[in-house]
């Protein structure tokens, strides 16, 4: 990132019901009035092994900009998890839902605010990926083995958002445990 201009908020992104701060009875805010939501994709390699997931980097002026993390974003009202981040890794990452295989879901529970994680595979092993709108500074099918590096502080490159990271152990269970 050569960028030194002051990142700020591209004039253009358009506030839909749902976007907002709570106030979390946890102490902090979180974003996402309905509770937010993310797909952690997946795919398997030549030999049929979990091997990459799809990650995103995140922009510089959003929440924990410049971190690692999977794409998503807060539900609109009466939208479900699974609708709004098979919705939110469309219009982040270009991921085209057809080729998207739910495998099972994760839910972090807050006092007043949950975020939902899809885990899914996708069906297509060459399916591009990349930013298609202002939250990214990066779209990346990053290798699993990367993650668990950075997990173990062994991979400095690789800034994990620390809800990610926090998380990740769970959803890669959901993979393993995946008779799919
Ligand atoms: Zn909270």
């Amino acid at each position: 990132m050569s960028d030194s201009s002051r990142p700020t908020p591209p004039s253009a992104h358009v506030r839909m019901p749902g976007d907002g701060w709570v106030n979390c009875r946890c102490g902090n805010k979180h974003w996402g009035l309905n509770g937010a939501a993310g797909l952690f994709l997946a795919r398997k390699n030549s030999r049929g092994e979990w091997s990459d997931v799809v990650l995103q980097h995140r922009a510089l002026w959003s929440h924990q900009g410049g971190t690692w993390g999977i794409p998503g974003g807060a539900l609109m009202d009466g939208e479900t998890a699974h609708d709004a981040a098979v919705r939110e890794a469309h219009e982040e990452a270009g991921i085209d839902k057809a080729h998207v295989v739910r495998l099972g879901s994760h839910v972090f529970s807050h006092a007043d605010w949950s975020y939902t994680t899809i885990i899914a595979e996708s069906t297509d092993p060459h399916m591009r990926v990349h930013p298609t709108d202002a939250e990214s500074l990066e779209i990346q099918w990053v290798p699993l083995t990367n993650i668990v590096a950075a997990l173990n502080s062994q991979h400095p490159d690789l800034r994990l958002l620390p809800a990610f990271a926090h998380a990740f152990p769970s959803l890669y269970a959901v993979l393993k445990n995946s008779t799919h």
